[in-house]
């Protein structure tokens, strides 16, 4: 065994102990030498301290160390004792005004959305709940871990910077120097202590040699032991370590998991103890062991001293950030020790030798000093700017240390740059001084270097794991840029500009580098071979989108800087040109009388890429330029001549080009990256900075050019010049033999053309091409979201492109745009769009997939259907150019647009059914709409005397030039007007032809007509259109109407089925099955008369029931003999009635259930979907689902939400998830009238009864004894055997054998399930399982329906209903596929609890530790296994009676017994009356017979209100039992909630109504059993006081509160700490919603074994608390979760919403979350209703990923 066996710990020596503090810091401040003296005293004591053995024993540690290292530091830090020096220096010191709470994993973090300056910007919980943001717009996320409180620092916020607790006393106590408050003395010793304790600190932690120590250090005797040090990586799996440590170091796999886990938390741990030798051997093992196929894991051999300093220098730094926590001065001290460049060696600070060494560090020691960092130099201003510094001058050294190390960020210290760069000044400080901007995007350049193509431009190599990490690394970078730009400058100075260009300028360098990467060439003939790399040059692009964003932001808000900056982009963009490019003839196009050279270029022939950063750059500062003044005014200022328009729409277009052949198909040959990368182009992560950025860049272009060469040049690149300009191309395509592929490649290609010309004029809602807002912009992309359908907050968010302020803008407009529907039970919250805004509904919306866009114009069209409108959908009237794109218009009126339009609706006017679209009709259509809205819109806003240009009618209506004679464009929509196969079109023809007229009245107005004339002849056709318009909107007004209350009523009941799936399910089978089953709700008996039990129990006439079966369609009737049908029901054990969920029994092999305690602490439950089949069926249906399971199983080893092995199934009609089934069985015989017709000798009274059947008891046990003893089968000698008894008589089992097939296969399930045992037909507790379940399932319904308030009958869904009946059916039938005796003898033992038998051998328990009820059932449904052998003509209903009074005072007495015995508040009511009298005379009967330790009482009307109330509960039970044992309907007042249901309960039941009677009138019977029942020894201690019991009524069960601001639980969650491994948080601290336990979940800490398992911490903590069923809440996720055994999970929405009505799984939204209370109700109802398993099976049918999950590790 190795050297990790447990030594003994070494005592303490005493010479360590006798060591004084005191003396030491004495000699100390008389030294000459403090730092020799100092490493002296640490060189002889460090390693007599810290490394002693191999297992460490850190308390020992901790005490020494204090005692004889620090102490004396104190001392001599304070000058005196530190008890009295520390508490002076706190006194003296002024709290500083920051917060700096460093966070905790999962600590919950706010920021506040209107006044944080950016999202970094965070407060703790302390500070949140006291600050003003509270009342605001804010945000809650749970941290990762590091960072701090940014309380008190006035450039995170805009405003509030101070919680109440940091709000500064003085103003100006900022600025204030901290050492003012520190004695000259105290000054002099701190920097000397500081100096060389930080020193020492840093010198042991950046040491690398393994066997020496710096001089000073070295001891003088040196021991050969030496430590085996495994470090952390993050390649190694926990079970590669674990599994490497066990051989190893030969390890138990308990010891091997805490080695990996401390490894994992700290960063190294020893693994070994003992000489040179033995830890090199482990070693060589190890590292033999992991570097198969990585690097191996790091282990070093070192010896024991080394480590010892190591671990001390540790604890130096802790201490060094408590000590300067005391006061702002030390903080102040040691910063500048820290920062302090020294003479010697290389000259750099403590601070800068820890940084560059960062990487080299094990993570232990990186948090350490990460942390005192943070807690010292970022909580002093002066101090911060120092480190900001020296951190920007080392930045690309730790950047390029940490791309190498293989540490997460969170462990570098380069994560300290959120800290340093989000703060404006600093930033802007670093930009301008240390030239930050530049050195980022340099080192970031040079990262990526090696990865270059022929032309220097990136080229990244296909993914593997490592690259992708690496590549991750890099993009931290991109962070860090964000960080510096995250705020623009309000005030620029010459220095920032200089600088922030040079940044720009290197900036520009790297898009130059991704400009045509990756670049693709169409695949003809045969398929690529390989998908080329794709991923990493787009999610470079995506990364870099928001910074591309930003720098543009910054430029805007200079002018200088933005003309600067315009220049250099185009420079650069220049350059890019002159690269090489594919087929650069010249060619000369002309059509319509223009001519224009251009170059032969074609997409679909040389390569084209999709990366065109620079161009898009620079379409951006194009439209910031548009956007000032310079533009309006003088734009000839800008450099707008050196433009060559031609060329800037060249790249853009090949784009758009490409895409519009991709989607024509040309493409396909490409694979799927392209199609992905057109889709991420368009895609709302990339698009603001690619397609959106094209679209302008071509509109600026085209707004240079002459309008016809510009749409010339876009022909040609579509590669559609050559179809429009040859006039016969429709005709061509008439022959037979036409490439049907060429053809709708073209067609598709044009309608994209004629998409791209409408967005080119049309899309103006960028601020800057058009005179809008970014308001308006983003109130466009709301609108047209929400044309597709009604969305969530979240959903919107999700559609709108990523902006850090975006969706606060967002909540500015979408009020004005939308209203709000509130949620319901299930779904979200929904804005759904106003009405009058669906004006401005565009269908060809930029922004639209083909699919959105399609939708939308459903949805749109239908909505105006639906409003009586109709059905085009013109083009809405546009906001007007910004001047510098104005001239985009003339587009519209362009010689070569009006002959595109005319060509395609010639093509379409002489149809021949193949050259043109719909699609191309409706955009034609629409184009033309566009113009006639432009001119419209020009002539309405010209003024009288000025001419209106822009002229499109004239053309619109004049015939075509050539070829000669081709109708005028008015002409052809007129012909196609009446074209029967337009229909869909008409009515936009309609709204063309109209708009035309108008426009055209307008300009003839203009030119001289006078207004009057049209006004009036626009009057008259009013007036007659209005009549006309009248009787339809009449029409449509009934219509809608009855279309409401259609909609209405179909929402209803959609509703209705959402609510009540499983209701709904029921009510359709009823619906089928209706005709046949016959409800037996026909008595003739008046309600008030209706008895449930007894002798006079109502007679009920059961007719016949005829069902039909789910899996052949056949019906059939429920008889005795004939074939068994059956119900399909899930059989689980439960607890949600338990009051006791710390008891679960041990040992199922020898639990005995036969009486169930009054906890209930774990019950059987039945429940069932309600669907029938005939038992056959169901067994054929089962055998082959189980044969079909193995096979599958077998094969492809893939799982099922069911287990059949264990007996599950799936209902076939429904899905539910069952394992068993619920024979169907007729009533039994009414025992009325079999039995009574015979003897009217009258009713046996209690004691004649009882006598009787103790008496039959008896002689049984005589029977059975002699069984026993094998003696001869014998007379019953001696015995007083009761007349008609006759013990001998075997019954006759009425029911056919597949009946009693069924009895058994379900009493077998319930005795399976319910004990957790193997299946045994003959084991003696299968019956007591049935009644057991029996009863347990009415008290589960019982306690639902009180909870819900409903009332007891009539109110089950039909499916609970059903199950009911079947199941008590079946367990008053149970017995007779039981051994008789056996049962028999259960009835016996059942019986002693009431009647005590003077039997030593048999021990019942006392009715304190007895549920009544339970006992109850047991009674009366094995009562029938005695009776059927008595033949004296006493009914059976005669001894449920007297079971039932007996049971029910045996209950009176036991509420009695357990009622709180204090004297309450509550008022009395009404005088004692005769109930209050008899419940006080028996209390005192009680008091005397249980030993007088009851307290006394004196009021009966309290006593008699404890039974009331108590026997409630009871009763209900009591009253469903009954009702479907014996088939009584109930009174109709108790179908509905009212006063009176304890009498009503009374009468039903047949008790007198005065309960107390019953002990009066059979005293002589009762009297004693009393006495008896009391005298127990159970009974006495309890009243003693010595024992506990369970008093009545018993409240039912809840899910645990929870607190309506979902933060607290969070906070809670951060407060809790693993259980297992002392103090660490708990990475997913999960909630039980049934007890209120907080889990230390999915994690190996916490792992426990069950059933020879490893299982998580929620799966065991179901065992116990849920019998194997648990409902829990993930905290850090804002989720539920459902399990159910160990395979059987779900996640579920939490209760918890934000005020958009939605829920925020994974928080990742953080808007605040409040409790849903109808939501957590419904969940409470699931729960009490033993839905979850259900729950579960119906989530993993629905989503098989959820089946192979691993639940059990939860
Ligand atoms: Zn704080
Ligand atoms: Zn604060
Ligand atoms: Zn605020
Ligand atoms: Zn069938
Ligand atoms: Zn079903
Ligand atoms: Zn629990
Ligand atoms: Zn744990």
């Amino acid at each position: 065994m190795a050297a990790t066996e447990t030594e003994d710990v070494p005592a303490i020596p005493k010479f360590l102990m006798d060591c004084s503090a005191k003396d030491v810091a004495l000699n100390w401040l008389q030294a000459t030498d403090l730092n020799k003296d100092m490493y002296q005293h640490l060189a002889y004591y460090v390693p007599k301290i810290y490394c002693r053995g191999s297992n460490p024993n850190p308390l020992h540690e901790e005490m020494l160390a204090q005692h004889l290292l620090l102490g004396p530091m104190e001392w001599y830090l304070c000058g005196e004792d530190p008890a009295v020096g520390i508490r002076k220096l706190e006194k003296a010191n002024k709290s500083s005004q920051l917060c700096g709470r460093v966070f905790k994993i999962g600590e919950p973090t706010y920021s506040c959305r209107d006044c944080a300056v950016d999202p970094t910007c965070v407060l703790c919980m302390e500070c949140f709940l006291a600050s003003m943001h509270r009342a605001h717009r804010y945000r809650m996320t749970t941290s990762g871990g590091g960072g701090f409180c940014d309380c008190g620092d006035t450039e995170a916020w805009k405003q509030g910077p101070y919680c109440l607790k940091h709000k500064p006393t003085v103003l100006g106590a900022m600025e204030e120097d901290p050492l003012v408050h520190l004695s000259e003395d105290m000054i002099g010793r701190a920097y000397e202590i500081f100096a060389i304790a930080f020193k020492y600190a840093v010198d042991m932690l950046t040491w690398v040699e393994e066997d020496r120590l710096p001089a000073g250090l070295e001891p003088l005797e040196k021991e050969d032991t030496y430590y085996c040090m495994l470090f952390n990586d993050e390649v190694h799996t926990y079970e590669q370590v674990i599994y490497t440590l066990q051989k190893a170091v030969n390890c138990t796999q308990k010891e091997a998991v805490s080695f990996a886990t401390t490894v994992d938390r700290d960063g190294r741990r020893s693994v070994r103890y003992g000489d040179f030798q033995f830890c090199e051997q482990a070693k060589t093992v190890i590292v033999r062991n992991t570097s198969r196929q990585t690097k191996p894991l790091k282990v070093q051999v070192m010896h024991s001293s080394v480590v010892a300093h190591q671990n001390f220098a540790i604890k130096v730094l802790i201490w060094l950030s408590q000590v300067i926590g005391y006061s702002g001065g030390l903080r102040r001290i040691l910063c500048e020790v820290g920062l302090q460049q020294r003479s010697d060696e290389d000259s750099s600070s403590l601070v800068d030798r820890l940084m560059l060494c960062d990487s080299k560090l094990w993570k232990g020691a990186r948090n350490i000093y990460h942390q005192l960092f943070m807690s010292s130099l970022l909580m002093d201003l002066k101090s911060k700017k120092l480190f900001a510094v020296r951190f920007a001058k080392n930045y690309e050294r730790l950047q390029t240390d940490y791309v190498n190390d293989d540490h997460d960020r969170e462990f570098s210290v380069t994560e300290l740059s959120v800290q340093i760069f989000t703060v404006p000044s600093l930033a802007r400080m670093l930009i301008t001084d240390e030239n930050l901007m530049t050195t980022i995007i340099q080192t970031f350049m040079e990262l990526l270097m090696r990865q270059r193509d022929s032309h220097g431009r990136f080229q990244f190599e296909r993914y593997t794991a490592v690259q992708t990490l690496k590549f991750r690394r890099v993009q931290s970078f991109i962070g860090d840029l964000k960080y510096v730009l995250v705020s623009k400058p309000t005030e620029w100075t010459d220095k920032l500009r200089e600088k922030f260009l040079e940044g720009f300028g290197v900036f520009l360098e790297l898009l130059k580098r991704m400009q045509g990467m990756d670049p693709v060439t169409r695949q003809v003939g045969q398929h690529i071979e390989m998908e080329p790399e794709w991923e990493a040059a787009f999610s470079l692009q995506m990364k870099l989108t928001h910074i591309i964003s930003m720098i543009q932001e910054w430029c805007a808000s200079d002018e200088r800087v933005l003309i600067e900056a315009y220049r250099k982009c185009l420079i650069v963009l220049l350059q890019c040109h002159n690269g090489p490019c594919d087929g650069e003839q010249p060619i000369t196009l002309s059509m319509c009388g223009h001519t224009l050279e251009s170059v032969q270029y074609r997409v679909s022939q040389h390569q084209v890429s999709i990366h065109l950063p620079v161009s898009r750059l620079f379409s951006g500062l194009h439209v910031l330029l548009s956007k000032t003044e310079v533009a309006y005014k003088f734009p000839e200022l800008l450099p707008l001549s050196e433009l060559s328009p031609p060329l800037l729409i060249e790249h853009p277009l090949h784009c758009m080009v490409l895409c519009a052949q991709v989607h024509a198909g040309m493409w396909r040959r490409n694979g799927f990256s392209l199609v992905n990368q057109v889709y991420y182009y368009h895609n709302v992560k990339c698009r603001v900075e690619m397609y959106d950025k094209d679209l302008i860049m071509l509109q600026a272009g085209a707004s240079m050019m002459d309008p016809n060469h510009f749409l010339m040049i876009m022909l040609c690149r579509f590669e559609l010049y050559h179809i429009f300009n040859s006039p016969d191309y429709g005709k061509r395509f008439n022959s037979e033999h036409t490439n049907k592929d060429a053809l709708q490649q073209n067609n598709t290609l044009i309608e994209e053309m004629l998409h791209l010309i409408m967005m080119v004029v049309g899309e103006r809602y960028t601020a800057g091409v058009g005179q809008v807002s970014a308001e308006d912009e983003l109130k466009r992309e709301i609108i047209h979201q929400l044309c597709i359908r009604p969305m969530a907050h979240s959903e919107l968010v999700k559609a709108l492109p990523e902006d850090e302020n975006k969706e606060t803008g967002m909540e500015k407009v979408i009020e004005s745009v939308a209203s709000f529907k509130k949620p319901g039970l299930t779904g979200r919250g929904l804005y759904e769009l106003k009405p009058e805004c669906a004006k401005e509904f565009n269908v060809f919306f930029y922004h639209y997939s083909r699919a959105d866009q399609s939708k939308a114009e459903e949805a749109q069209r239908k909505l105006r259907k639906q409003n009586g409108e109709d059905m085009a959908l013109p083009p809405p009237v546009l906001p007007h150019f910004c001047p510098l794109f104005a001239s985009l218009v003339n587009i519209l009126q362009s010689d070569v647009f009006v002959y595109i339009l005319r060509t395609v609706l010639q093509w379409i006017v002489e149809p021949n059914g193949h050259a043109w679209t719909e699609s191309m009709l409706q955009r034609v259509l629409h184009l033309i709409g566009m113009a006639l809205n432009e001119e419209k819109q020009q002539m309405e806003s010209a003024s009288a005397d000025s001419d209106v240009t822009f002229n499109f009618t004239s053309k619109f209506s004049c015939p075509g030039e050539a070829p000669e004679n081709t109708p005028s464009i008015l002409a052809m929509l007129e012909n196609l007007q009446n074209s029967p196969h337009l229909e869909v079109y008409k009515d936009m023809i309609k709204w063309i032809l109209k708009l035309f007229g108008i426009v055209k009245k307008m300009r003839e107005r203009s030119n001289s007509a006078p207004i009057v004339e049209t006004e009036g002849h626009g009057i008259e056709e009013c007036s007659r259109d209005k009549d006309k318009a009248d009787r339809k909107r009449k029409a449509e007004i009934a219509r809608l109407r009855r279309e409401k209350i259609l909609a209405q009523m179909s929402e209803m009941q959609r509703h209705f089925i959402d609510e009540n799936r499983e209701l709904f399910q029921q009510t359709l089978e009823e619906l089928e099955a209706s005709s046949s089953t016959v409800t037996d709700n026909s008595p003739i008996v008046p309600d008030a008369a209706l008895i449930a039990l007894g002798p006079r129990q109502t007679r009920v006439f059961e007719e016949k029931q005829v069902v039909t079966c789910i899996l052949c369609q056949e019906e059939q009737e429920i008889r005795m003999n004939n074939k068994a049908m059956v119900l399909a029901s899930f059989v689980q054990r439960s607890t949600v009635l338990s009051k006791n969920r710390t008891r679960t029994f041990q040992d199922p092999e020898n639990h005995d259930p036969l009486f169930m305690p009054p906890d209930l602490a774990c019950g059987t439950h039945i429940g069932s979907c309600g669907h029938i089949m005939h038992a056959h069926c169901w067994q054929s249906y089962f055998d082959a689902v189980q044969a079909k399971e193995q096979r599958r199983q077998q094969r492809l080893r893939v799982h099922t939400s069911y287990d059949v092995e264990n007996g599950e199934f799936l209902c076939p009609l429904c899905e539910c998830l069952s394992n068993t089934v619920i024979p169907l069985l007729p009533s039994p015989r009414n025992p009325l009238i079999s039995d009574s017709s015979k003897n009217n000798a009258g009713v046996p009274v209690l004691s004649s009864w009882l006598k009787r059947t103790l008496q039959q008891v008896k002689v049984l046990k005589k029977i059975q004894e002699k069984h026993t003893d094998n003696l001869s089968n014998t007379h019953l000698e001696g015995m007083e055997v009761s007349e008609g008894f006759q013990p001998d008589v075997k019954p006759k089992n009425p029911f056919s054998e597949s009946i009693k097939g069924m009895l058994t296969t379900l009493a077998t399930a319930a005795y399976k399930v319910g004990l957790k045992v193997h299946p045994n037909e003959q084991d003696p507790r299968v019956p007591m399982m049935c009644r057991g379940s029996c009863a347990y399932t009415v008290q589960a319904i019982e306690s639902f329906l009180a909870d819900e308030e409903k009332p007891l009958f009539g109110h089950l869904p039909c499916r609970q209903d059903d199950c009911l009946k079947a199941l008590t059916r079946f367990a008053a039938s149970q017995w007779t596929v039981s051994s008789l005796s056996v049962v028999q003898k259960q009835y016996a033992r059942l019986l002693s609890v009431l009647i005590p038998v003077d039997d030593k051998t048999q021990i019942s328990p006392s009715i304190l530790d007895v549920d009544m009820f339970h006992l109850l059932v047991s009674l009366v449904l094995s009562y029938p296994a005695l009776h059927c052998q008595d033949f004296t003509g006493v009914s059976l209903a005669v001894g449920h009676l007297h079971l039932f009074h007996l049971v029910t005072t045996a209950h009176i007495v036991q509420i009695l017994l357990t009622s709180s015995t204090e004297e309450n508040t509550m008022d009395q009511e009404n005088a004692d009356g005769d109930e209050e009298a008899a419940a006080l005379t028996l209390y005192d009967k009680l008091r005397q017979y249980s030993g007088s330790a009851l307290n006394s009482m004196t009021s009966g009307w309290h006593l008699w209100q404890y039974i009331k109330t108590g026997i409630i509960p009871y009763l209900r039970c009591s009253a469903l039992f009954f009702h479907y044992l014996n088939n009584v309907p109930a009174p109709v007042e108790l179908q509905e909630n009212g006063p009176h249901h304890f009498e009503l309960l009374c009468r039903y039941l047949s008790l007198p109504t005065n309960l107390m009677s019953l002990f009066k009138t059979e005293s002589d019977t009762i009297e004693p059993l009393i006495q008896r029942w009391c005298g127990v020894a159970e009974v006495q201690s309890f009243v003693k006081g010595e024992r506990t019991a369970i008093s009545y009524p018993r409240e039912p069960n809840k899910l645990i509160e929870l607190p309506d601001d979902y933060s607290c639980l969070i906070n809670r969650a951060s407060c809790f700490t693993c259980p297992k491994s002392g103090g660490d948080k708990s990475r997913a601290p999960t909630l039980c919603l049934v007890c209120g336990g907080m889990l230390c979940s999915q994690s190996y800490c916490c792992q426990t074994e069950l059933e020879g398992e490893d299982v998580g911490a929620c799966t065991a903590h179901t065992y116990t608390c849920g019998c194997g069923v648990g409902i829990f809440l993930r905290v850090r996720e804002s989720q539920i979760l459902f399990l159910a055994g160990k395979t059987k999970g779900c996640f579920y929405p939490p209760p918890y919403l934000d005020d958009y009505g939605e829920t925020d799984q994974g928080l990742r939204r953080g808007n605040p979350l409040h409790l849903c209370k109808e939501r957590y109700r419904k969940l409470q109802k699931l729960w009490q209703q033993h839905s979850i398993t259900e729950e579960i099976g119906h989530a993993q049918e629905a989503n098989q990923t959820l089946v192979g999950f691993d639940w059990q590790h939860l």
